[in-house]
C-alpha cells in the first residue's frame, strides 16, 4: 500500500449489498480517490464464513480505518440476533445518523426541490437494547428508553454546527414531550437551551405526528430536523419518499472518530441477485464520505455526473423509472465521469 493512501473498510453486505457497493467503488476508483479498501464480513455472510453475524475482525478493521462503507446487512429474524447495525453504532459511539434527502428531476417523486437533512441520535431513546418480557406466559413485554442531557445536546448541537458549516437557515428540534415527557421531554429542553445559543439560526419545535403530516403536506417548510432515535428512523424513510424512494436516501453514522456510511435501506431481498437494485443510495453515501475526508472536489464530480443520469433518464433502474439495470446505470455515471 502506497503510505498517503486513504484505507477505507468496505463492508459489501448482504442481498443487494455487493452489487451496489461495487457500483459506488468502481466510481470512486475512477475519479482518482486512490484508497485502499480492506474488506470485512458482517450479517449474513459473515455467519456463513466466521460463524457470527459481527466477527471480531470485522469490528478490529473498522477500529483500525477509522472509515467504513458499508453495504446493507440482513438480520436475521428470531430469537437471540441483536441487529447488527444498532451493535455497530453502539460500539464506535457513532452519535449522529446524517440523513440527507435530495430531489433530482427525472425520479418518480411527489415533489420537486426537496432538501432535507434529517439528524438522527442514533445510540439512545428506544434503541437502548434494554427491554423483556415480563410475565411468565409471555403476554407482557416493556422496553426501555434512556435519553441523557449528554446525548441529546451532542447530537442537537450536532445540528446546529451543520447549520452553520452548510449555509442552512432552520433546525427544526421533533419530538413527543406532550405524552413522553420525561425522555422527549429532557430532549426538547435541552433542545431549546441549546437553539438559544444559535440566534443566527431559525429554531422551530415540533411534535411528531404533526411533522408527518406536515413533511407530506408541506416539506418545502423544513431545513434539518434533529430527533431521537426511533423518529428519526421513521421520518428519514418518510423523507426518503418525497425524493423518490429509498434507492435515493444515504446515512452517515458519525462519531469522535470513526464514520460508517451506508445506504437507508435493507438488502432487499425481493430483488437480490437481480440486477435490478438502484445503486444512488450507495454512491450518495459515497459522496458523504468524501465530504468527511475533506474530498469534497470529487465529492462534487460524482454528485454532477450522478444528476446527470438520473435527469437524463440515461439507462436508469425501474424504481426511477427507467428499464435498466445496476450495471448499466453504473455504467451510464462512470461514462460521465
Ligand atoms: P428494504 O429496505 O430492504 O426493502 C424495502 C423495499 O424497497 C423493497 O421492495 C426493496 O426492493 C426496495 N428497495 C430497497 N433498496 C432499493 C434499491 N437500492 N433499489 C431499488 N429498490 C430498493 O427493507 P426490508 O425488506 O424491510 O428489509 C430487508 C432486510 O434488510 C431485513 O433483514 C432488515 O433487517 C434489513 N435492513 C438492513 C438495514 C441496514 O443494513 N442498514 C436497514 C434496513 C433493513
Amino acid at each position: 500500500m502506497n503510505p498517503t493512501q486513504q484505507n477505507i473498510t468496505v463492508i459489501r453486505g448482504d442481498g443487494i449489498g455487493p452489487d451496489i457497493i461495487d457500483a459506488a467503488t468502481k466510481i470512486l476508483d475512477k475519479v482518482g480517490c486512490n484508497f485502499n479498501y480492506e474488506y470485512a464480513d458482517a450479517g449474513l455472510m459473515a455467519l456463513e464464513n466466521h460463524g457470527e453475524l459481527l466477527p471480531q475482525e470485522t469490528l478490529d478493521l473498522i477500529a483500525k480505518n477509522k472509515v467504513a462503507l458499508k453495504g446493507p446487512l440482513t438480520t436475521p429474524v428470531g430469537e437471540g440476533f441483536t441487529s447488527i447495525n444498532v451493535s455497530l453504532r453502539k460500539q464506535f459511539k457513532l452519535y449522529a445518523n446524517l440523513r440527507p434527502v435530495l430531489s433530482f428531476k427525472g425520479t418518480k417523486a411527489r415533489y420537486e426541490d426537496i432538501d432535507i437533512i434529517t439528524v438522527r441520535e442514533n445510540t439512545q431513546g428506544m434503541y437502548s437494547g434494554l427491554g423483556q418480557v415480563v410475565s411468565a406466559d409471555g403476554n407482557e413485554a416493556e422496553a426501555v428508553s434512556i435519553i441523557t442531557r449528554e446525548g441529546a445536546e451532542k447530537i442537537v448541537v450536532f445540528a446546529y454546527e451543520l447549520a452553520r458549516r452548510e449555509g442552512r437557515k432552520k433546525v427544526t428540534a421533533v419530538h413527543k414531550a406532550n405524552i413522553l415527557k420525561s425522555t422527549s421531554g429532557l430532549f426538547l429542553k435541552v433542545a431549546r437551551e441549546v437553539a438559544a445559543r444559535y440566534p443566527d439560526i431559525q429554531s422551530d419545535e415540533m411534535i411528531v405526528d404533526n411533522c408527518c403530516m406536515q413533511l407530506v403536506m408541506n416539506p418545502h417548510q423544513f431545513d434539518i430536523i434533529v430527533t431521537t432515535n426511533l423518529f428519526g428512523d421513521i421520518l428519514s424513510d418518510l423523507c426518503a419518499g418525497l425524493v423518490g424512494g429509498l434507492g435515493m436516501a444515504p446515512g452517515a453514522n458519525i462519531g469522535e472518530d470513526c464514520a460508517i456510511f451506508e445506504a437507508v435501506h435493507g438488502s432487499a431481498p425481493d430483488i437480490a441477485g437481480m440486477n435490478l437494485a438502484n445503486p444512488t443510495s450507495v454512491i450518495l453515501a459515497s459522496i458523504q464520505m468524501l465530504e468527511y475526508l475533506n474530498m469534497a472536489d470529487k465529492a462534487d464530480r460524482i454528485r454532477a455526473a450522478l444528476k446527470d443520469v438520473i435527469e437524463s433518464g440515461d439507462r436508469t433502474t425501474r424504481d426511477l423509472g427507467g428499464e435498466h439495470g445496476t450495471l448499466e446505470f453504473t455504467d451510464a455515471v462512470l461514462e460521465r465521469l
